[in-house]
């Protein structure tokens, strides 16, 4: 489980999170919904460890974030602009963050192999261990990211907006492709959209957050049924 406790992020005078708590549960995939500006990938990345808060506790069970280096964190990142190496094969890609780990804790190439495999057939992407990710459809590039952020057997999934640039009806299939896998793998998840439709669909529970504050956590039926505040509701007007 991930425990947010608290958490404020400034960028000079402007407060980007303000008291920020919010937990994952173990297996559970929460979707992290806001307008732009809301703070939603400012959170990811204090998560991450990529951003250092200016208050507040990151938990991992009961790990004390801040004590672990940005490689013990463990984190799976997927962002809405494929960050693939484009000079490595798909194989490549996959493996990197396996081949990156200390000498002592490194798998044989032979390990890393069968793993790179089992992971490209998780995100059915058989046999495309050879090509380049010039050579993928956008969707299909997303899925290698996200079978290289499962590499390294990560504490928590965070997804920023992955389907993002991707056309709508390839996001409609790639979401109802995500739930089954979540169904299947059980990752601790934090899936960043501003996509309601996405957010509702996919997520156990949906967290929502304006202006540097959570101003609701429920499941959507929660939401949809007891909005906490009028910009809740307005917020998420239109949804069936
Ligand atoms: P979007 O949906 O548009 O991606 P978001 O909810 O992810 O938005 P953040 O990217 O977390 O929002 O940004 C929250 C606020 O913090 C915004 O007002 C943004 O301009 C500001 N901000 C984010 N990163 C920085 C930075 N490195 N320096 C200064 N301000 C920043």
């Amino acid at each position: 489980p991930v425990r947010v406790r608290n958490l404020e992020k400034n960028f000079g005078r402007y407060p980007a999170l303000k008291g920020v708590s919010l937990d994952v549960e173990a297996g559970e995939l929460v979707a992290l919904l806001g307008p732009s500006g809301s703070g939603k990938t400012t959170l990811l990345r204090a998560i991450a460890g990529l951003e250092q808060p200016d208050g507040g506790q990151v938990l991992f069970g009961d790990i004390d974030a801040n004590s672990l280096s940005l490689r013990e964190r463990r984190i799976g990142f997927v962002f809405q602009q494929y960050a693939l190496f484009k000079h490595m094969k798909v194989f490549d890609n996959i493996a990197f963050g396996l081949r990156a780990r200390p000498r002592t804790s490194r798998p044989s190439e032979s390990a890393i192999k069968a793993k790179v495999l089992e992971l490209l057939h998780l995100v059915q992407l058989d046999g495309l261990e050879a090509r380049y990710p010039a050579q993928l459809s956008g969707g299909q590039r997303q899925r290698v990211a996200l079978a290289r952020a499962l590499a390294i057997e990560p504490r928590v999934l965070l997804l920023d907006e992955p389907f993002g640039a991707l056309d709508a009806r390839v996001r409609k299939d790639l979401r109802k492709w995500l739930r089954e896998l979540h169904q299947r793998t059980g990752h601790t998840t934090l899936f960043v959209t501003h996509d309601q439709d996405e957010a509702f669909e996919l997520a156990d529970r949906i967290a929502i957050l304006d202006h540097g504050r959570i101003e609701q956590v429920g499941t959507a039926q929660e939401i949809l049924d007891h909005p906490a505040t009028p910009f809740i509701d307005s917020f998420i007007e239109g949804i069936a």
